[in-house]
């Protein structure tokens, strides 16, 4: 993942990322550092902030997530930003989002816009949310653009990997996954319902003749 990035991502929240775009890594896992989450179908992705640097703090989890250090905006701050931004009429702070499935192994869920930011109470402690939309460009683009329909929708592949509890429907399997269209796309097959989709692992993604993505 991430090689057009053009970077190796330590950090989750990356706003624009050397100068270009901003990037954001996510984990519904359930044993994910930040509690990230999916409404609506997949189309709306509540994001956490992120804690205190481990180098200015004993125990990050205890602290409020902090909007500055030392006068200059967090990751925090500059998301909290481009909302603001976008709340005073500006174009909303499109962002990249990926998602890690397992160590060292991240699926890329497309391209969402940041339009809201808040705090919460959270174990007695502030932290940051963001909520992101799925952008309407993007599925308008895939809906028009044949040969980019095989690229499936962030909110179809959500369903599909809470469906199939993010493991091969055929043998369990949690390593190497793909998404796998059920009726192949060079057959007509759709990458736009979830139903024409499901999660297979590389073996019996390799024993079914066509290779999607
Ligand atoms: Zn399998």
């Amino acid at each position: 993942m991430c090689a057009e990035e053009g970077a190796s991502l330590q950090r989750g929240m990356n706003y624009r990322l050397k100068g270009k775009n901003t990037v954001i890594l996510m984990s519904l896992r359930p044993n994910a550092p930040y509690a990230d989450r999916v409404e609506e179908n997949g189309k709306v992705l509540i994001y956490e902030g992120h804690d205190v640097a481990r180098s200015l703090s004993k125990n990050p989890k205890m602290e409020n997530q902090p909007r500055e250090v030392n006068g200059k905006l967090t990751q925090n701050g500059l998301f909290q930003a481009a909302v603001a931004r976008y709340k005073d009429g500006a174009q909303p702070e499109l962002v990249r989002v990926y998602e890690k499935v397992r160590d060292g192994i991240w699926t890329y869920n497309g391209i969402f816009k940041l339009v809201e930011c808040w705090n919460e109470e959270s174990e007695k402690r502030d932290v940051f949310k963001f909520r992101l939309e799925v952008t309407d460009e993007q599925i308008s683009w895939q809906a028009q653009d044949l040969e980019h329909n095989r690229i499936i929708p962030a909110s179809v592949k959500i369903t599909v990997w809470r469906r199939d509890k993010a493991a091969c429907v055929i043998c369990q399997s949690k390593d190497n996954l793909h998404f796998d269209h059920i009726i192949p796309f060079s057959k007509g097959g759709s990458s736009l319902i979830a139903e024409n989709i499901q999660v297979l692992c590389a073996r019996h993604n390799l024993s079914k003749r066509d290779k999607i993505e």
